[in-house]
């Protein structure tokens, strides 16, 4: 995406677009998170004239700390290793810092501070009580021994240790950090704190603390986003051909809570390719292939009868009624939503965070499509987490059926309070606006009455 391509921003809020596009020069991913946010919130400053005098604005585009770090590790073959560890806490104002860690050699500077940006308004839309962060690597976990994976992850946690805590900072998993690095992360910081402090992290394993539904939250909860979405026109997801990309924790669950709404999966992908499986995907299957195998999506084709693999290309040329971008950001571009939309794609609920790129979404929107935003349809995750932060606080656990009846609920809240929004401000079904506008407003008003900090 270039700058040139995205639409004028309100002559309200260009000025502090300028700003960040000054001060940032180099990240591209950031400045795009802020412009979408901008392009929505002018008639919100209108109404709140409180919100412009208190800056608020100018000081919610300014994370409240960024932190570097080194992260030195010796590999199997004795070679020393030094990566680059990132925590961006952008705001705590409604609860203390939370959001993912991201483990991919992609990872920079401007990619942390867009996924913090994003999730400050994301996690004000869940309704609870936590603040905006994230963070990670620029490691790549793939192909490394799990000693190697145990040894990164114990020296990042040996920098990082130090800014966080249950009423600080509480990561989560995201991108190259599941089950297992969450482990070691967890381990290393009460190795070095002496506090077994449960509530410090969120999905960990459930025999040590972690949520029941932490793990599915974020793929079942872009599903029920998009049940809503439907549910708004008197329809399911019952009988829907949907097409989903990635294979990670957030493409296998949306795949698998489709199926149970009885819906059809037919695709799945990684950065390979991806694999068509009309018969839908088999669930077990793909997780054996990419969680204990570990292996390329190719080799689901091979191990199913009747699945193929394309090589080097995106699921978004099937017909599908439904798409659930769940990979990673701008991985569904202009010509992509063009295919989808003439294929008769009728709902995009994003699993990911900024999968669609600016003109991608302009399409959907100018053709009707249901397009709900990850800030709201993948709300989930960070929902369940604040739900996982509650049982180590009461020393509670609940049951899969209750928690997930709870993820069930907020998703409901969430769609809610997006499509009440985007009604107030004027612009029915467009649930960018709707998201934007009710997870600016919850920020905005606690950072006028906690003043100027
Ligand atoms: P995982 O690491 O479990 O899976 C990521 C998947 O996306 C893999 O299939 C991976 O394929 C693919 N992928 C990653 N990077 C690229 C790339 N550059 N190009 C093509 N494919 C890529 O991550 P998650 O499932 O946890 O996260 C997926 C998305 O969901 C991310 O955008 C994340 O920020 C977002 N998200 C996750 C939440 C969670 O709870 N986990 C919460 C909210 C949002 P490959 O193996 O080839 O790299």
């Amino acid at each position: 995406m270039s700058t040139s391509t995205l639409v004028a921003l309100p002559a309200a809020v260009q000025p502090v677009y300028d700003t960040v596009v000054a001060r940032n020069p180099h990240e591209p991913e950031f400045q795009q998170a802020v412009h979408e946010v901008l392009g929505s919130i002018a008639p919100v400053l209108e109404r709140h004239p409180k919100f412009v005098e208190a800056g608020v604005l100018e000081r919610m585009v300014e994370p409240e700390r960024q932190i570097m770090f080194r992260v030195p590790w010796v590999d199997d073959a004795g070679r020393l290793q030094v990566n680059r560890g990132f925590r961006v806490q952008f705001s705590s104002v409604l609860g203390p810092y939370k959001g993912g860690l991201r483990f991919h050699p992609s990872v920079n500077l401007s990619i942390i501070k867009f996924l913090g940006f994003e999730q400050i308004f994301k996690n004000a839309l869940t309704g609870q009580g936590i603040g905006g962060a994230k963070g990670g690597s620029d490691f790549d976990p793939r192909g490394r021994s799990e000693a190697e994976i145990m040894r990164f992850c114990q020296s990042f946690m040996n920098e990082l240790y130090r800014h966080l805590g249950e009423h600080t900072d509480v990561p989560a998993g995201d991108i190259g950090v599941g089950a297992r690095e969450i482990g070691f992360l967890f381990g290393q910081y009460r190795k070095i704190t002496n506090r077994h402090e449960s509530g410090m992290f969120t999905g960990k394993g459930v025999q040590w603390g972690g949520a029941e539904v932490r793990t599915e939250a974020t793929g079942y909860g872009a599903v029920f986003f998009a049940d809503e979405m439907l549910g708004v026109h008197g329809d399911s997801l019952a009988g829907k051909r949907v097409a989903v990309s990635g294979s990670g924790n957030v493409a296998i669950y949306a795949i698998s809570k489709a199926h149970q709404l009885g819906a059809t999966a037919v695709t799945a992908s990684d950065s390979s390719g991806f694999v068509v499986d009309e018969a839908g995907i088999d669930v077990d299957l793909l997780r054996q292939v990419k969680e204990v195998d570990r292996l390329r999506i190719s080799a689901y084709a091979s191990q199913r009868p009747g699945a193929r693999f394309v090589e080097g290309a995106r699921p978004w040329e099937m017909p599908v009624d439904v798409a659930i971008p769940s990979a990673t950001q701008n991985e569904l571009d202009e010509s992509d939503a063009r295919a989808l939309v003439a294929n008769g794609v009728r709902v995009v609920s994003e699993g990911a965070n900024m999968p669609s790129t600016p003109e991608a979404v302009a399409v959907f929107q100018a053709a009707g499509v249901l397009f709900g935003p990850g800030k709201a349809a993948n709300a989930g995750g960070v929902a369940t987490s604040a739900l996982e932060m509650s049982q180590n606080a009461a020393r509670q656990r609940w049951s899969f059926d209750d928690s997930e009846a709870r993820l069930r609920e907020i998703m409901r809240g969430v769609h809610a309070s997006a499509f009440e929004a985007a009604e107030r401000y004027g612009r029915p079904g467009d649930y960018v606006v709707g998201a934007n506008s009710a997870g600016f407003e919850r920020v905005a008003h606690a950072m006028v009455a906690q003043g100027v900090i």
